[in-house]
């Protein structure tokens, strides 16, 4: 056969422009979108036909054309199902937000908002205006402000308060986060000098009084927040670090990591500390997150002594790290649930995942068994299982939660087929992500609330179909 003459052969994007489909799809999508979806299919296309292939049909063209642009229509950042079991997941976007915060995000999207405008006055007014006497009030502290999240607020505080200086961290508190958060490379960036003291399991309080002197600038404490020193261990507690900070006249700076507004003991989780327990305890500065326990949007706090804070406003990196109005608009409406403790539970998303019962999610794995087994068509067992949560984020990272969920296991022991579930899952119109363990995909259904959207939305296709071909 003549290769040639079978690509010319192939309909031109002229001739499948004119198909009705098309004509809807430059319609949703925009010509230049269609034609380059169609350029891309097209040149598949020629390269089966070099390889010995047929020339499809006009309908099939436009059909790989019209999947292709709907394939890419749908956002990377589309909701998915967070079913690992980890409540505040990094990297699925930790805190879900109340419905009073998105309500409030929404108005100062859509409308200009009193960002840094005083509406009494009529002057000039500032973004911190809006929660500093909330934070204040929540927290105990005499003076707050609001960065972009917690690892800005610690390399602001640090630069701040102790540029050209020294500060003082145990050997046991020099954490790395994920995504490159290390705490000697903050300090470095920031322009402390880290002076280390102690050792990993032991530091004691003549540790930091040997090592201050003239050249310190701070004592920095960190919240061990993704790990545990246990055993032969000793650390110098905050109320004590303190006292040894104020006798020197060294600034202390608490960074909590999750930190938290309210005792988690009240949803009966494990105590974490809160902020107002670091603020009574004496710290000078203490800073936490946004999106962590507090169940907000990504944003760095900085609580504590008004002398200490204003210094951290006039540095021009404030600037460069300050919030946006959106955030601060959903930060308010957070901030202001917390005001009636008895009703948070119900009305912010953390805290209401992270206190459901175990029954009840067990008796919700019951009910949806059947139809995920029935989705599965026998290629995995489908069974109700006793699980753990985590908080995530940082929090409490020994601690975890009794939670229920399914476990499914291919039923001919195939090892690679849990990998395979558990893609084609992430294929869903609504991707369902859950973690895999022992074998089998384990789905932890702590954080499912819209039942009846997993239900319909749970049709995966075993074994997943090839991915399609990308231009
Ligand atoms: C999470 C965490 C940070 C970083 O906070 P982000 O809000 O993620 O920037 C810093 N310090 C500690 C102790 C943390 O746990």
């Amino acid at each position: 056969m003549d290769a040639n003459f079978s690509l010319r052969d192939i309909p031109s994007i002229d001739q499948l422009l004119k198909a009705s489909v098309m004509v809807e799809a430059v319609d949703r999508f925009g010509r230049p979108t269609v034609t380059n979806a169609l350029r891309a299919t097209l040149a598949r296309i020629r390269d089966e036909v070099r390889r010995g292939g047929r020339i499809p049909s006009s309908e099939t063209i436009v059909t790989a054309a019209l999947a292709r642009l709907n394939a890419d229509a749908r956002s990377t950042l589309r909701p998915l199902f967070n079913l690992t079991g980890t409540v505040l997941h990094t990297n699925l976007g930790r805190a879900l937000l109340a419905d009073a915060a998105i309500e409030a995000a929404t108005d100062a999207m859509r409308e200009a908002v009193a960002l840094e405008f005083n509406l009494e006055s009529g002057r000039r007014g500032e973004r911190d205006d809006h929660l500093r006497e909330l934070v204040c009030e929540l927290t105990g502290a005499e003076d707050a402000t609001i960065v972009n999240n917690n690892a800005a607020a610690v390399l602001l505080v640090l630069n701040s308060v102790a540029v050209g200086k020294e500060a003082i961290v145990s050997r046991g508190e020099l954490i790395e986060i994920g995504g490159a958060f290390r705490m000697p490379d903050i300090m470095a960036r920031s322009g402390v000098r880290l002076v280390e003291v102690g050792t990993t399991n032991r530091t004691h309080p003549k540790d930091y009084i040997n090592a201050i002197g003239p050249d310190t600038g701070l004592i920095l404490k960190v919240h061990t927040s993704n790990y545990r020193i246990e055993g032969f261990t000793s650390e110098v507690g905050a109320r004590e670090l303190a006292g040894i900070a104020r006798d020197k006249d060294v600034p202390l700076i608490n960074d909590l990591g999750s930190g938290t507004l309210t005792d988690l003991v009240r949803f009966g989780l494990a105590h974490e500390p809160t902020v107002r327990e670091a603020i009574d305890e004496g710290a000078d500065i203490v800073t936490f997150s946004g999106d962590k326990l507090l169940g907000g949007p990504q944003a760095g706090f900085i609580v504590g002594r008004r002398v200490l804070i204003e210094k951290i406003n006039k540095n021009p990196m404030k600037r460069a790290l300050r919030v946006d109005k959106i955030r601060v608009a959903a930060l308010e409406a957070t901030l202001k649930l917390y005001r009636d403790p008895d009703r948070l539970g119900e009305r912010l998303p953390t805290m209401r995942l992270l206190a459901r019962p175990q029954a009840e999610i067990e008796a919700q794995a019951q009910k949806l068994a059947p139809l995920v087994a029935r989705a599965l068509n026998g290629s995995f067992s489908v069974s109700v299982i006793a699980c753990e949560s985590q908080i995530g984020s940082g929090a409490l990272p020994l601690a975890t939660i009794p939670s229920s969920g399914l476990a499914l296991t291919p039923v001919d022991g195939s090892g690679s087929a849990p990998e395979l579930l558990a893609a084609s899952l992430r294929q869903l119109d609504r991707p369902v992500i859950g973690r895999i363990e022992r074998g089998s995909l384990v789905l932890d259904l702590r954080c499912l609330e819209d039942e009846a959207g997993f239900a319909a939305n749970f049709t995966p296709v075993y074994p997943p179909a090839e991915e399609v071909e990308r231009p």
